[in-house]
C-alpha cells in the first residue's frame, strides 16, 4: 500500500558528484560509478568537462579568500573531471558519508572504506566532490546542467 504520508518523509533527492582530475587521471571512474550503483544510487545526468580557471572558481567561491585556493584551482583545471547528478532517497548526505572526510589521508585511517580512503590522495587531491546541503546540491546542479528536467540553462562550458 502506497501511503502518500509516509512515502513523503522518504522523498527522492539529487546531488552533485564530480570526480576530480586525480580520480579520472587515475582510472578510478569506472570503480567509483560502481560503488555509486551498488550503493542504491541512480546516476541521472553524467558528462565530462575540462573546467576553466572561471568555472573553477565560481564553483568553489565560498573558499575564495582561503590559501589554499590558488592550488584548488590549479588542481581541478588540470585535467577533465566527471560530472554526475545521483538520486535516491537522501542522496545529499549518504554521497558524503560514502566519499568520507575531506583529508583523503585521515580517511585512511578513520574512514578505510570511504572512496576519498580508497582512491584519494591528501587533502588536496581527494578524487571526489559531494554537495554538502540539499541547497548547495541545487545550485551546482543548475549550474552544470541547467533545468536538468527541461534542459534550460545548461550552459555546457566546453563538454568533451
Ligand atoms: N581543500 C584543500 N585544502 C584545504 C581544504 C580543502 O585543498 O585545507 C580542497 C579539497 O580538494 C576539498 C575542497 O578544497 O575537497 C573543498 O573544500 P571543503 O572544505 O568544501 O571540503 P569538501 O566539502 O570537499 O569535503
Amino acid at each position: 500500500l502506497l501511503c502518500p504520508l509516509l512515502h513523503g518523509s522518504r522523498k527522492e533527492e539529487k546531488t552533485l558528484a564530480i570526480i576530480k582530475p586525480d580520480g579520472v587521471s587515475s582510472h578510478y571512474t569506472n570503480k567509483i560509478k560502481a560503488v555509486i550503483l551498488e550503493s542504491g544510487f541512480a546516476i541521472v545526468r553524467e558528462k565530462i568537462l575540462q573546467l576553466d580557471e572561471g568555472n573553477a572558481t565560481y564553483f568553489y567561491s565560498e573558499h575564495s579568500g582561503k590559501s589554499f585556493f590558488p592550488r584548488l584551482i590549479t588542481y581541478m583545471t588540470s585535467g577533465p573531471v566527471c560530472l554526475m547528478v545521483l538520486e535516491k532517497v537522501n542522496a545529499v548526505s549518504d554521497w558524503r558519508t560514502l566519499i568520507g572526510p575531506t583529508d583523503a589521508r585521515k580517511a585512511k585511517v578513520s574512514h578505510p572504506t570511504s572512496i576519498r580512503a580508497m582512491c584519494g590522495v591528501d587533502l588536496e587531491r581527494n578524487c571526489v566532490h559531494g554537495s554538502d546541503s540539499r541547497e548547495s546540491a541545487a545550485r551546482e546542479i543548475a549550474f552544470f546542467f541547467g533545468d536538468i528536467n527541461t534542459g534550460k540553462g545548461d550552459r555546457k562550458h566546453d563538454e568533451l
